[in-house]
């Protein structure tokens, strides 16, 4: 285990980052450790560089101080990377490269390691979240820091329905919430509740979706031109592959979007049998055992027809 206090000690400047298009696990493990350094380390200037998170994640304390873009050659003392590889930081990754000394924490079963100074890579946790909270000074967790834990944990686990969810996962998750806050007000306002137009974005692509492999295959696609006419961004897409996943007899779930002309980011979702982190993987993306992610060029055509030839190997 890290003694973050210790490896921080002497700093003048520290930085978190996390993996480009934060979901909630990404933002709550940069927060917590973020309120955390804040609290226990006085008068050190300590920066948040993330991509703008999901409004849905606004009211956790300090997300009003994250630097979404900068200019400044700034040399951190210590850069964190949460909940990622250090080459999915986006912006952040030159700073990562210029950092004295680099300190990793994640889960992702795809991050092989190697590169920062200190690592605390356990792809058997459910979260990042998880493992800032083992490696946090008990004494300094309030209700906000033990909400925002929380927020993370939810989000990763699904509210604790995955199988990453673990009996340490629901230990913490009881002494987090000894601190008292509102928990089924934030699942539902953090997780389940949709926009009318995310809901309208959700329905659309679950009628036009289709299945492959005798049915043990859904695949949804959202085109640029969709994006454009609904007016929506890959924000709201959340939890559309799940849904696509929980289809009886589904095993696998393809959920696409078409970020850029001809090129799509793929979520994949598996009830098990398959290690979607390997067909990620094979596409240069990564993930975890049930849920991982990737980029591919070309049309969807294409691009099912490699992704399917890849799932098709497991099953
Ligand atoms: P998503 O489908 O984007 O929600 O991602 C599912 C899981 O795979 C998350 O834990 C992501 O952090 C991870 N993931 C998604 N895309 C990539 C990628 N290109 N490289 C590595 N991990 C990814
Ligand atoms: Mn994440
Ligand atoms: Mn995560």
């Amino acid at each position: 285990m890290i003694d973050l206090l210790k490896e921080c000690e002497g700093a003048k400047q520290i930085a978190i980052s996390g993996h480009i298009r934060p979901d909630g696990d990404c933002v709550g493990a940069t927060m917590a450790l973020y309120q955390y350094l804040t609290k226990a380390m006085k008068g050190v200037r300590v920066e948040v560089l993330l991509e703008t998170p999901p409004p849905v994640f606004a009211d956790i304390v300090g997300a009003s101080d994250i630097i979404t873009e900068k200019r400044e050659d700034t040399v951190y003392d210590v850069f964190f990377v949460v909940d990622s590889v250090p080459d999915r930081i986006g912006f952040a990754y030159p700073y990562f490269q210029r950092a004295k000394k680099t300190i990793n924490i994640d889960h992702h079963i795809s991050n092989e390691g190697g590169i920062c100074d200190l690592e605390y890579i356990v792809p058997d946790a459910s979260s990042a979240s998880e493992l800032v909270y083992d490696l946090l000074d008990k004494t300094y967790i309030d209700t906000e820091l033990a909400k925002t834990i929380y927020t993370g944990i939810i989000h990763d686990t699904g509210v604790f329905q995955y199988s990453n969810t673990s009996p340490k996962t629901m230990r913490i998750v009881a002494q987090l919430l000894e601190y008292g806050f509102d928990f089924p007000k934030l699942i539902e306002e953090t997780f389940y509740e949709k926009t009318y137009l995310q809901s309208q974005i959700l329905g659309r692509t679950l009628l036009e979706s289709i299945l492959l492999m005798e049915g043990q295959c859904a695949v949804g696609v959202v085109s640029k031109k969709t994006m454009e006419f609904y007016d929506v961004s890959s924000k709201d897409f959340e939890g559309i592959v799940n849904q696509l996943r929980i289809i009886k007899g589904v095993e696998v779930a393809i959920f696409m979007y078409e970020q850029d002309t001809l090129n799509y980011k793929v979520s994949l979702r598996s009830g098990g049998r398959v290690d979607v982190s390997k067909v990620a993987q094979y596409f240069g993306g990564g993930g975890h055992v049930r849920a991982a992610g990737c980029n591919i060029s070309g049309t969807y055509r294409d691009a099912i027809n490699n992704l399917t030839a890849q799932i098709e190997k497991q099953l």
